[in-house]
């Protein structure tokens, strides 16, 4: 099948205040069409200025319209937010696929997920409560208002643009903020179509607003501005420590999801045939691009063969392919830069003596000459030390771990600097519970991989982040808390003591 390389995105804008606005700056960075190679468009790479003024646009919505809506409207808000981008579902699912190349069938999935965060979220805006406190001076009435911060600035990655901002926008909405989001300047074209649901839905001008452009310069503006009064950044290390330093400097609470190397642990009583779904799951979907990618297989040694035969027996008929091909398993890495990382650990995964069992190089496909794909590949033997079990790739790169006990399957999985995820693959009760509790992991999925929900808290421990998205709680990060005093028996008391 052909796909047509004519698809073009155009010469995008910055949505800001309800419209699509010209940039002050001049700058602006190629869309290039993963499956293919070649340019379908441009964004602005966007300048103080163009940050200014849609953190301006926020800060007017905060203030004004927005600000005085009721927590029920807000919430009626969210629910017609959620029909309208089910409404434009297989638009905004098909500009991903065309922007990162992630697989049509996957897109399709993930839009129809997508909803499901606003309307939990709008059932939480209007449950958002202060308490009355207890105080000894029976005269003070104490109680705790919860407030909006005010303008959220949300910077998102390249990997799944919409699912991901949902994350942060339906909180951040429910609580009632206003958000300035800079999406990846590898995939910005979906968040800037957003806008159009958000107008579908009647929200205010100025509560939804997108800047592009690359992290140093409108990332950084935006992490910099002082009217931001909250950040929420989902990335690499290196883009999360960036944006938190920024930060600091003004004391700006910031929540990071970044990423993983997580361990995807097969034991002697598993299930094999989920298992080994398990472990091809959690690395070649999405072509290993995803945070929670299970990179590093541990399996025991008793079972060790038996897998490795199923897995090269299955990664062997794995349908790469172009992304809109509905039958195609695998598609092109989402950008160059994220393909020259996965060709260059490849080569460091067999430098170091790692046995290559499956792929290791580019994947040529018809009609994708220039496309950025990589065959999915799987390393046996690999030793815990090596840098292709410790470093994240991101990429469909299967590092493939044996262990002897279920103490050395730990020390193992918890021997990293991340802590993510990690799947625990066994039909023992009691070993599935006590792994689970032993794991220093955000998320530990038992006979199961890869999945998510609005309710269930999401985040990582050590270098994987700082915080948690999803669950009742998240609202939590876009609030303060305001405690008020009453003196209801005003009295001239000492001027220079305390009252406590
Ligand atoms: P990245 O850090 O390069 O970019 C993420 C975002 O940060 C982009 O919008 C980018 O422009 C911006 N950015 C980069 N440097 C910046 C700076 N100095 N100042 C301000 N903004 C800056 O990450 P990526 O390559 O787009 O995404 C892949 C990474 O994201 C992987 O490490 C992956 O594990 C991680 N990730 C984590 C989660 C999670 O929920 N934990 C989910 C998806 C992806």
């Amino acid at each position: 099948m052909t796909h047509a390389t004519t698809y073009h995105h155009g010469d995008l804008r910055n949505y800001v205040a309800g419209r699509f606005v010209d940039p002050v700056s001049t700058d602006r960075l190629p869309i290039e069409d993963p499956a293919t190679g070649a340019t379908v468009g441009s964004i602005v790479d966007s300048g103080a200025s163009d940050v200014d003024a849609a953190v301006g646009a926020a800060r007017s919505a905060f203030l004004g319209e927005w600000g005085q809506l009721s927590p029920g409207s807000r919430s009626q808000l969210l629910l017609r937010l959620a029909d309208a981008i089910e409404a434009e579902a297989e638009e905004l699912a098909v500009a991903e696929v065309r922007d990162n190349g992630k697989v049509i069938r996957e897109m399709r999935t993930q839009l129809k997920a997508v909803p499901k965060w606003y309307r939990y979220f709008a059932g939480v805006a209007d449950k958002i409560l202060g308490e009355t406190i207890p105080l000894e001076q029976p005269s003070i009435f104490g109680y705790t208002r919860r407030e909006p911060v005010g303008v959220v600035g949300c910077i998102t990655p390249w990997n799944s643009p919409l699912f991901l901002a949902a994350w942060k926008l339906a909180p951040a909405l429910a609580a009632g903020c206003t958000v300035v989001v800079k999406p990846s300047e590898h995939a910005s074209v979906s968040t800037l179509l957003l806008s159009r649901a958000f107008e579908r839905a009647g929200f205010p001008a100025g509560v939804f607003n997108v800047v592009t452009g690359a992290g140093p310069t409108a990332g950084h503006a935006l992490a910099e501005h002082p009217d931001v009064r909250r950040l929420s950044f989902t990335g690499s290390g290196s883009g999360g420590r960036a944006v938190a330093q920024t930060a600091a400097a003004k004391f700006t609470p910031t929540g990071l999801e970044l990423g993983g190397k997580s361990a995807n642990i097969v034991f002697d009583d598993a299930p094999l045939d989920a298992a080994v779904n398990g472990l091809l799951a959690g690395i070649f979907a999405a072509a290993g691009q995803t945070c929670v990618a299970g990179s590093r297989a541990l399996v025991h040694r008793s079972v060790y063969d038996e897998v490795m035969a199923r897995l090269q027996d299955r990664v062997s008929t794995i349908r790469v392919g172009h992304p809109m091909d509905d039958a195609t398993e695998m598609g092109p890495m989402a950008n160059r830069p994220q393909l020259a990382k996965t060709v260059d650990y490849s080569g460091i995964a067999q430098a170091e003596g790692a046995v290559l069992v499956s792929g290791g190089s580019r994947a040529t496909v018809s009609g994708g000459a220039e496309g950025f794909y990589f065959q999915p590949t799987v390393f046996a033997d690999v030793r815990p030390d090596m840098r292709i079990a410790r470093e994240e790739v991101f990429g469909p790169i299967l590092s493939v771990i044996p262990f002897d006990d279920d103490e050395e399957a730990v020390a193992i999985a918890n021997d990293s600097e991340f802590g993510l995820a990690a799947g625990v693959w066994t039909e023992h009760v009691g070993r599935a519970h006590r792994v689970a509790d032993q794991l220093e992991a955000g998320t530990v999925w038992v006979n199961m991989y890869r999945a998510n929900a609005p309710a269930m808290p999401f985040g990582g421990y050590k270098s994987s982040g700082i915080g948690r998205e999803n669950g009742v709680h998240a609202v939590e990060d876009y609030l303060e808390t305001k405690a008020v005093w009453v003196e209801t028996q005003p009295v001239a008391s000492d001027p220079f003591s305390v009252k406590a």
